[in-house]
């Protein structure tokens, strides 16, 4: 789909969000409110969520575990999107603070090249790499992520896949959104 983005503006505003969460208090109470944005949040392994997870889920049905977890990103990714956006922000500051949100969440410096979304470092897939090793795209759940923000966004139903990933010998993640 043809995108018109001011990818300078998202990086900006995406630089900016990162650095107001992290001045946030990072790590759960006593009680194990973890609230960020205010949302209580868990902290979990890059090894366990979600390559071993892809790996279980494909154990148990097959290929179309991947499937099950582009779909949990969708959902997340809608939610994210209902319960951060601000009524009449631009298309940049919205994607700029998911990007600062995720930059936060250990995704790296996602950016726009033209129209695709690049991952410098997934760590998904950095500890599939490491861990389980087969050569393969293992980036579902953020796929999802991505494609349940931007319908949500764009007020019509987006589908993002992950056209390169480094679990499967690329020097980074790409993802095109097709309509
Ligand atoms: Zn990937």
């Amino acid at each position: 789909m043809v995108m018109e983005f001011d990818t300078k503006k998202i990086e900006k505003i995406r630089d900016g969000e990162f650095k107001r969460l992290v001045g946030l208090k990072a790590h759960g109470d006593t009680n194990g409110n973890f609230i960020v944005n205010g949302k209580r949040l868990v902290l979990m392994g890059a090894d366990y969520f979600m390559a071993e997870v892809l790996k279980i889920l494909k154990e148990y049905v097959g290929p179309t575990g991947g499937g099950i977890l582009y779909n949990i990103g969708v959902e997340a990714g809608k939610e994210y999107f209902k319960a951060h956006h601000v009524e009449g922000e631009s298309v940049e500051d919205t994607i700029g603070k998911f990007f600062g949100f995720l930059m936060y969440s250990g995704y790296s410096k996602i950016t726009f090249d033209g129209e695709k979304i690049i991952v410098p470092s997934s760590p998904t897939a950095d500890m599939w790499s490491k861990n389980i090793g087969e050569k393969t795209k293992t980036c579902y759940y953020l796929s999802g992520l991505f494609a349940g923000f931007l319908s949500e966004l764009f007020k019509k139903q987006l589908d993002v896949r992950e056209v390169k990933c480094m679990a499967a010998g690329h020097d980074r993640c790409e993802f095109e959104i097709f309509e």
